[in-house]
């Protein structure tokens, strides 16, 4: 199938174009689909992949590398083991990492909680004492992660996702200018929707930035860091020793866990920093909990062995996931290319294909979906308080559907962005 040039039409093809369009969509509604692609979740057979993780059976035993049985209490920093795996993935020293329960949004979220309550090692005063705190957000990003500094009532500010990370000439103007810019949200390898990975210069650029506020925090949620889909995950700069040597060693706090490596909903977590920033963490966290799921923990060290045990389980999911993503290309290719009604991202690895369509026009596609029973991330999601402003980006999600129920949502997807495109264009609507 060839698509034409949808900006070379003439009022007469333009015509006949919507009235095939429309009765396609007439015919997708009849087939009364259901399908959600609105979260970014492993499939079923992803997470059949750890099926061992659970084989405990008898005579298991609980005692971790430090002698301690897990079921017990104690060792607030997790197994030694998983903080060793998890120290390898992101490239740090084990004494520079805690491992938590399943969620690392739980870990981010109480990171920012903790600055705002009380500081972070390097602040002068809790963030909560400030009349404005703004934080950067390079966009599109992670709505949950903005949803985090929204709820604390920071002021979020938009920045472009590029390539290869974020706008850097803006962040760095924001930093260095503003003092009440606390941080950004970053997520550096196969980014939350676009699929980018930083370059080794933006991520120098983020360590040695000059930031007006003493404690500038990146947050840096390296939840992809081994998502890849071909070949082995890509090596990108270490951030911390980066900070470091630039003389700011608690500028970064680093995230990571395995719920897209294991269980999504019953995986581990990690959060790593400098020692000043580890040694805050863990007071605060003695106060909160005597100790995360060290079962959990230790069935985890010893599912995954170590780094390379994670990189073979996780070119088990890209063999899963390689087809989903190659699917999306190949319709999005077929369907959509040459038309001029959108591009989209070809992202490597991670959970998402970011889709752009002509501008005020991401709300409409959606909504089209919706109508006819495929449910998408809502247009705008991936922007602070839910508002792209040009309207344009939609977040794919390949991963949870399966191959066929893919090619149908996708069909109909691209069916949408093109009458969206012919709406907006002839002040048409469809219903
Ligand atoms: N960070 C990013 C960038 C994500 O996309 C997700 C989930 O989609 C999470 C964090 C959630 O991680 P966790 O399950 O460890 O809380």
């Amino acid at each position: 199938m060839s698509v034409c040039d949808y900006s070379k039409m003439n009022g007469k093809e333009v015509a006949a174009e919507l009235a095939r369009l429309k009765s396609e969509y007439e015919a997708f509604k009849a087939q009364g689909l259901k399908l959600d692609m609105s979260r970014g979740k492993p499939a079923p057979d992803q997470l059949d992949l750890a099926a061992d993780l659970l084989k405990s059976g008898e005579g298991y035993d609980f005692i971790d590398s430090a002698g301690i049985d897990s079921r017990n209490y104690g060792e607030p920093t997790g197994v030694p083991e998983l903080r060793a795996i998890f120290a390898d993935m992101l490239g740090v020293d084990i004494k520079n990492v805690i491992a938590g329960g399943n969620s690392s949004l739980n870990l981010m979220y109480d990171t920012i909680s903790r600055a705002y309550t009380h500081g972070l090692p390097h602040s002068e005063k809790p963030w909560g004492k400030y009349d404005k705190i703004k934080f950067i957000c390079p966009s599109p990003g992670y709505d949950r992660h903005f949803a985090v500094t929204e709820h604390f009532g920071f002021e979020l500010i938009e920045v472009e996702m590029n390539d290869d990370g974020p706008d850097m000439d803006a962040v760095e103007r924001l930093a260095a200018s503003d003092e009440s810019v606390k941080g950004i949200w970053c997520i550096p390898v196969f980014s939350n929707p676009t699929g980018c990975v930083y370059s080794d210069e933006t991520i120098a650029r983020l360590a040695k930035m000059k930031c007006a506020a003493k404690d500038f925090t990146i947050m840096w949620d390296n939840a992809y860091g081994v998502h890849t889909l071909y070949g082995d995950p890509p090596k990108t700069a270490n951030i911390l020793e980066l900070c470091e040597r630039a003389g700011c060693p608690e500028r970064v706090i680093m995230f990571a866990s395995t719920s897209k490596i294991t269980y999504a909903g019953a995986g581990v977590s990690c959060v790593a920093g400098s020692e000043g920033t580890l040694e805050a963490a863990k007071k605060s966290m003695s106060i909160m909990t005597i100790g995360y799921d060290k079962v959990n923990q230790l069935m985890h060290a010893r599912y995954l062995k170590d780094y390379n045990g994670v990189k073979a389980v996780m070119r088990r999911h890209a063999e899963l996931l390689k087809p989903k993503f190659e699917l999306v290309e190949s319709e999005l290719k077929e369907r959509l290319g040459g038309s001029g009604a959108a591009r989209w991202t070809t992202p490597e690895g991670g959970y998402f294909v970011s889709l752009y369509t002509i501008d005020a026009s991401a709300k409409r596609v959606v909504e089209l979906c919706a109508g006819a029973g495929v449910k998408l991330t809502g247009a705008g999601a991936a922007y602070p308080y839910k508002k792209d402003p040009a309207d344009s980006h939609i977040r794919i999600a390949p991963t949870y559907p399966s191959l066929g129920e893919l090619k149908k949502a996708c069909e109909l997807l691209c069916l949408c962005v093109k009458l969206a495109y012919l709406e907006r264009k002839t002040g048409a609507t469809v219903d």
